[in-house]
């Protein structure tokens, strides 16, 4: 029997009313294991409404009192922390492992967010002019909204709803209809955790429920994450339509791998973060750039040795180094990408095509691909695949490799292995991304620094998590005030300076 879900409005589970509903998979099996109801805008309206009318309370809470319905709900998370990254694995196929640190990777933006009262602090000046204090506020949007990408089900819609929340605002979240349970489970904790009904709803779908947020001038502000022109769909919509947006999209992370790397290091670092989780990371490392020829024969055996090791399996096998990808569609979509590469010339050294899984032949299972010899002209450098594929594009010299990345369309991440200080600190302040690593193969930030790519990674000027987070989900107010009243200079006008 396949379980229908739901949607969280006004702090209780809501059945779907348009009749319209998508497959939640298993697929690490293939089959189907619930469905989702898909909004209506008159659903998404009323997801609204309870959002506006709960936030006027709720912004009412001191930052404290708020900041302790997130430290409640760290605490239930921390219990079920089991069962939901089991959950999260059958939905999304990565491995339990796996899924628990998607999980955690949220809970330390809510344990940063946690510290509102600290970060929602305003500035003062005291004295500015003769008896003129100036100081600003940071007061909430209203209602906010998150729409977010199947990979990161638990991380992402925390990384928005922890520092949007703690702000004062109400949220709505539309997650990804692959995988729509772990929000919907997060969404009864915080209300067990005692957020006021209302402040956070989920609201399931797809275009239709996302254009009713865009298009509601109720709803301030728009996080997204996903794919690059639905991010940019998105930016320019909610633009249109007077509200705040970040907008953050795909990637083509590369690895610089300088000749003096230790490269058994740098192979298992490219290993791990070409591979795990199937490659459907926006932080995966998809490009090896090894620079001269010497390091790039050595590491092309390396990287071949390691990928002939490699075990993929069911989401709950505990030897699995990663499990299937998310639907039929995706495994089908990437390989088309790898016969485009052998297609364009480039050499594949290890084929993932046509690989199955004992006892699960009908999973999503794409095993790794290797590809040497890829040149920048090729779909293959040019695209972001979303899988289990990396490729080896060599460079002949660290000025070539820079350039790389810098001129990629994608700009979220990069990284560099090198025993070279003067190299890494170059490299670090002239390559054209978001987020750099040295000697680290995946720099997510830590979540009281910003997270956010560059180029056609991101659109709007506010990083995830960090400061910004707050900055986003907040207005500033400035006040300007002069005491004692009663001060008579008579009417002037001149605009006021400070003299
Ligand atoms: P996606 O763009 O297909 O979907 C993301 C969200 O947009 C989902 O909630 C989906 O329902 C919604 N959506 C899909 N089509 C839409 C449409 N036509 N109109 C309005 N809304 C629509 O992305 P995905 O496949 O879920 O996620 C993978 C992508 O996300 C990859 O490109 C990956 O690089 C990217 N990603 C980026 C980051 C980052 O921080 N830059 C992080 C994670 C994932």
């Amino acid at each position: 029997m396949v379980r229908e879900l739901t949607h969280f409005i006004g702090g209780q589970h809501v059945s779907g009313t348009s009749g319209r509903f998508s497959d939640v998979f298993d697929p690490s099996t293939g089959a189907v294991q619930a469905r989702v109801p898909l909004a209506t805008t008159a659903e998404v309206e009323s997801a609204i409404a309870n959002a506006e009318e709960a936030q006027l309370e709720w912004a009412t809470w001191n930052p404290q009192r708020r900041a302790r319905v997130l430290l409640t709900f760290l605490d239930l998370i921390a219990k079920d922390m089991d069962s939901l990254a089991r959950l999260l694995a059958s939905e999304h196929g990565k491995t339990v492992a796996d899924a628990r640190g998607d999980i955690q990777r949220g809970v330390e933006v809510i344990e940063f967010a946690a510290g509102a009262p600290h970060l929602l602090k305003g500035e003062y000046t005291g004295g500015a002019g003769s008896g003129i204090d100036v100081y600003s506020l940071r007061q909430p949007l209203g209602v906010v909204a998150g729409i977010t990408p199947f990979n990161f089900p638990a991380m992402i819609p925390l990384w928005k709803m922890g520092p949007a929340l703690a702000a004062g605002n109400s949220f709505i979240l539309k997650p990804s209809e692959r995988d729509p349970s772990i929000p919907l489970r997060i969404a009864e904790l915080f209300l067990e955790a005692g957020l006021p009904a209302g402040v956070l709803n989920v609201v399931n779908g797809d275009k239709v429920a996302v254009d009713a947020l865009l298009h509601d001038e109720r709803v301030k502000a728009i996080g997204f994450v996903g794919s690059t022109p639905i991010a940019q769909y998105i930016y320019q919509t909610a633009a249109a339509h007077g509200k705040r947006a970040q907008c953050f999209g795909g990637a083509k992370n590369h690895m610089i791998v300088m000749p003096d790397a230790d490269l058994d290091q740098v192979a298992d670092a490219l290993i791990g973060a070409g591979y795990g989780s199937a490659g459907e990371r926006c932080m995966a490392i998809s490009v090896a750039v090894p620079v001269g020829q010497e390091t790039a024969d050595a590491l092309a055996v390396k990287l071949t040795e390691r990928v002939r090791d490699l075990t993929i399996g069911h989401s709950l096998d505990e030897k699995a180094d990663y499990g299937p990808l998310i639907t039929r569609e995706a495994v089908v979509r990437v390989e088309a990408a790898i016969q485009a590469g052998v297609d364009a010339g480039a050499e594949l050294l290890a084929d993932g095509r046509g690989i199955t899984v004992d006892g699960y032949e009908s999973g999503f299972y794409l095993g790794p691909t290797l590809f040497d010899h890829v040149t920048t002209d090729m779909d293959l450098y040019l695209e972001e695949v979303f899988g289990p594929v990396l490729i080896i594009v060599r460079a002949d010299t660290y000025e070539d490799a820079l350039r790389l990345p810098s001129e990629h369309q994608y700009g979220n991440g990069v990284s560099i292995f090198t025993r070279d200080g003067d190299t890494a600190r170059d490299f670090t302040a002239r390559v054209n991304t978001g987020m750099v690593g040295v000697n680290v193969p995946i720099p997510v930030p830590i979540a009281y620094h910003t997270f956010g790519g560059w180029k056609k990674s991101g659109f709007g000027d506010l990083n995830q998590h960090g400061p910004d987070s707050f900055r986003f989900y907040t207005k500033t107010k400035t006040v300007t005030s002069r005491w004692p009243s009663g001060i008579k200079e008579g009417a002037s006008f001149v605009i006021p300076t400070m003299h």
